[in-house]
């Protein structure tokens, strides 16, 4: 038979695919356990808004219809809900497929693509699928060091990721630390601000003291894309469904790589109905910001160490490698997320889970690391 391996083009041949979290399915059919909790992929533990549920199941009977491939309706009610013309949003099966879409439009096999270590695992993946190379500066204290980001700026550089907070460390950018690093980057350069949390980072409640809304940057600078998704606090992750806000050349660049259809129709009614529902954002941004309080207050009760964070999940230091702790939470029915493949070996990273999750995973680790 043909090694096809050797005919695939030279950015997948060494690929490693995302290592999603463990399905609860998956760990009960293997491990024997029941009740599970999934703590491990940062989906919202109160689930979607009911209104969501409500509007997607009445939709389910017209899906033999191809969805609205413009997506006019979500557009809308984001451009009035964020103050920006629809001209200006792209939408995304996930925020994953916008930041592919950016990547497809400006990166070559020359390109250099910046992102710092302990950074999202999806940048490195895409950066190899384009066949172009990753630059990634050292974190500082976990985070991004702007600085170390700037100073790798090559004439190569086509695109820079920043996630705001950073996932898997939760740390955050402030307004006057992107201001001040947005003025210094060549206008020829993409910046791309991975909003993923925002909605959870913004509230005050979460007390991530200086987050900033990346809006405001827009008008200035039109190398800004912002990224952000239904997947977190929405808690719609398994119909996919996420967008960018650009100026309208990036906005119609990335338009020419989607594919037709990239939303389906009860992903794009979710979304809508989903913005309509502010008393179930709310309600999920008040039970992240106590959980996490929760989750920290548990941490400095057994000595661990963590990482503060500004989003719905939280990296604890168990203080000695943290793969045989994860494999034993596994057996107590708990799945976190080992973060090892992040250069982190003795972290997990543990999403915001309801109040009775949030002791369960306490009282599981407790007893694994006695
Ligand atoms: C979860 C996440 C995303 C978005 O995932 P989608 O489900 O594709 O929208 C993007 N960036 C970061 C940093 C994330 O953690």
């Amino acid at each position: 038979m043909t090694d096809f391996l050797k005919l695939a083009v030279p950015g997948v041949q060494k690929l490693a695919p995302y290592q999603p979290g463990k399905p609860i399915e998956e760990l009960e059919r293997e491990y024997g356990v029941h009740n599970a909790a999934k703590l491990a992929s940062n989906e919202n533990p109160l689930g979607p808004s009911p209104q969501a549920i409500s509007a997607m199941a009445s939709s389910a009977k017209d899906v033999w219809l191809y969805p609205d491939g413009n997506g006019f309706e979500l557009k809308q009610k984001l451009s009035s809900k964020l103050g920006v013309s629809p001209d200006m949003i792209t939408l995304g099966n996930g925020s994953s497929d916008i930041l592919q879409f950016i990547m497809q439009v400006f990166v070559t096999s020359d390109s250099e693509v910046i992102f710092s270590q302990h950074s999202f695992a999806i940048y490195p993946i895409l950066t190899q699928m384009m066949g172009a190379t990753s630059v990634v500066p050292a974190a500082k204290e976990w985070g991004y060091d702007l600085e170390a980001i700037l100073a790798a700026i090559t004439d190569k550089t086509r695109i820079i990721f920043i996630a705001n907070p950073n996932n898997p460390t939760g740390t955050w950018l402030t307004e006057a630390e992107i201001a001040s690093f947005l003025a210094r980057v060549p206008e020829q350069v993409i910046v791309v601000l991975d909003e993923a949390y925002f909605e959870y980072a913004i509230d005050p409640a979460t007390e991530a003291s200086g987050y900033p809304d990346g809006l405001q940057w827009l008008e200035k600078y039109p190398n800004l894309l912002i990224s952000r998704t239904f997947s977190k606090v929405y808690g719609l992750a398994g119909v996919r469904v996420g967008y960018g806000i650009s100026h309208p050349q990036l906005t119609n660049l990335m338009n020419r790589v989607r594919p037709p259809f990239n939303v389906n129709s009860i992903a794009l009614v979710g979304a809508a109905a989903s913005l309509d529902d502010e008393e179930h954002l709310a309600r999920s941004v008040a039970t992240n910001a106590a959980g996490l309080k929760q989750l920290m207050r548990g941490f400095d009760e057994m000595g661990l160490g963590y990482i503060p964070s500004a989003a719905n999940f939280i990296s604890v230091d168990v203080g000695r490698e943290a793969a045989p702790i994860y494999d034993a939470l596994l057996y107590e029915g708990i799945i976190v997320r080992p973060v090892a493949n992040y250069q982190m070996p003795n972290h997990l990273r543990v999403t915001v889970g309801t109040e009775i999750q949030n002791s369960a995973i306490l009282t599981a680790l407790k007893k694994v690391l006695a």
